[in-house]
């Protein structure tokens, strides 16, 4: 398969009708918009300090590109100074356009690092036709990053998932894992060398979208591997992009949920001694024993409809 950088969709508009919408009002809005969220990631959760390397891995798609967009924009006016290499791992996967990245970078003036391993030819020699590739590639494209993190002395690894990816994976481990954990917008490596971050922790994929659209990023296809996204995943997305269709707030709800556990309230004993409870035992969030949960009212449009009552004397 042969592929060079495409734009984001069919249906975007031309280069002038971009260029000219980067000026415009709504998206001037809209990067305030990211740039606030991603700063207020970046302060929630202690991302960045002072001298920290950012490694900010690109893969090409148009999350790590608003990612880098927006820390190089924060970097001009944090009152931190710290460094950003931006990072792209060339896996070797067929038609993958090897001059766009390094192009995109210079035409930035950011300092990168193009790293080229096959790990292509690895999968796809160790994983039988048929079957899936992601696990091993995954884990083979981990190692390479904290290498490389090391070798350039990165202190901090920057990672492109968004709001909606995280409430995805806590759906995918809730309904297929039995576990409710998504994905932490900051984490240590299990051989505790690296710190891995993700500042796009509150922005939306449909405002990443559209700022992407708009800046017009040299977008690299993310199916070059031939691999599928994940069956899971993908119905994952349409049940939230459901919710997000038909109840007005509900994801906003349980992305600030995340931020909100009780674990009194829930029912893992490695969290909350409930063996230990006892009358003398002071618990966060009250009794909710026998109190009815505290629900703002629906809108009037989902307003339950009941059925007028049938009439027995006709
Ligand atoms: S989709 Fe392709 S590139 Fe991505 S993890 Fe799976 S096999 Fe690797």
């Amino acid at each position: 398969m042969s592929a060079t950088a495409a734009p984001l969709d069919p249906l975007a508009p031309a280069a002038d009708a971009e260029a000219e919408a980067r000026h415009s009002n709504t998206f001037l809005r809209l990067k305030k918009k990211l740039e606030r969220s991603v700063g207020e990631a970046i302060g929630d959760y202690g991302m960045i300090g002072d001298g920290d390397t950012v490694m900010v891995c690109i893969s090409g798609g148009k999350d790590s590109y608003t990612l880098l967009s927006c820390l190089l924009a924060l970097r001009e006016r944090a009152p931190v100074d710290f460094r950003i290499v931006a990072m792209n791992l060339d896996q070797k996967q067929p038609g993958f356009p090897d001059d766009v990245l390094p192009g995109y970078f210079e035409s930035i003036g950011v300092e990168y690092r193009i790293v080229t391993e096959d790990t292509y030819s690895i999968v796809k020699d160790k994983i039988p036709e048929g079957k899936t590739t992601c696990s091993l590639c995954s884990r083979l494209r981990r190692g390479i990053i904290y290498r490389t993190a090391k070798e350039i002395g990165a202190t901090r690894i920057a990672l492109g998932h968004h709001r909606d990816d995280i409430l995805e994976t806590l759906f995918l481990n809730m309904f297929f894992g039995g576990k409710i954990k998504a994905m932490p917008p900051k984490l240590v490596s299990d051989d505790g060398n690296h710190v891995v971050i993700r500042p796009l922790a509150y922005c939306t994929e449909a405002d990443i979208t559209r700022f992407a659209r708009a800046m017009d990023f040299p977008i690299i296809p993310c199916n070059l591997c031939g691999s599928q996204e994940n069956a899971q995943r993908k119905q994952i997305k349409a049940m939230l992009q459901g919710w997000a269709r038909d109840f007005p707030g509900r994801i906003e709800s349980l992305a600030t949920s995340l931020k909100n556990v009780v674990p009194s309230h829930l029912a893992d004993s490695r969290l909350f001694d409930f063996a230990g409870l006892t009358q003398q035992t002071r618990v966060e969030e009250g009794d909710t024993a026998f109190d009815p949960i505290d629900l703002p009212p629906l809108p009037t449009a989902q307003t339950i409809q009941f059925p007028s009552p049938v009439r027995t004397d006709a």
